[in-house]
């Protein structure tokens, strides 16, 4: 859904009668982001190493994001997660299906998300894209399923 109201910037889909499906979709997906920053410090924590050529970016985005411990969400956090959104190449987008976390920068994604677009097109994730990240246990399941489909 993320993905598809993007569109918002250009099809017109995000009017102010539309308004309030996108503040949720923010709140859920700086929610989801957030907790991807936090899987992903533990993990160097624990040791892991990553590589990519996002990695850098990506270490620095686990540092500095804050970490949700409940679900109480006040009045005023659309505003807040639609700023986190904002943060251009810094937000970690978990994409369980490429094998790796996306540290989103929409100038150089490969997957061509829509102007604007504060997300990626995960289904559409490209090899070779520039905001790619990968921990060691993403790398070991990768090559488990060339395995698998050799
Ligand atoms: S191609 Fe993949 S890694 Fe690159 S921005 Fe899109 S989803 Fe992220």
């Amino acid at each position: 859904m993320r993905t598809v109201l993007d569109a918002r910037t250009s099809s017109g889909y995000g009017s102010r009668s539309r308004g309030g499906i996108h503040a949720i979709l923010d709140v859920e997906t700086a929610l989801a982001a957030a907790d991807t920053a936090a899987r992903l410090r533990d993990r160097v924590g624990a040791g892991e190493k990553l590589s990519g050529p996002a990695a850098r970016r990506a270490l620095t985005a686990a540092v500095q994001a804050p970490r949700f411990e409940g679900r109480i969400v006040p009045r005023n956090f659309a505003k807040k997660a639609s700023a986190f959104l904002a943060r251009d190449g810094i937000v970690l987008y978990d994409n369980h299906d490429a094998y790796l976390i996306c540290a989103f920068k929409h100038d150089t994604a490969l997957c061509k998300p829509e102007e604007g677009a504060r997300a990626p097109r995960q289904y559409d994730c490209r090899p070779g894209c520039g905001n790619t990240v990968r921990t060691d246990t993403h790398a070991r399941l990768l090559r488990e399923r060339a395995d698998e489909l050799a």
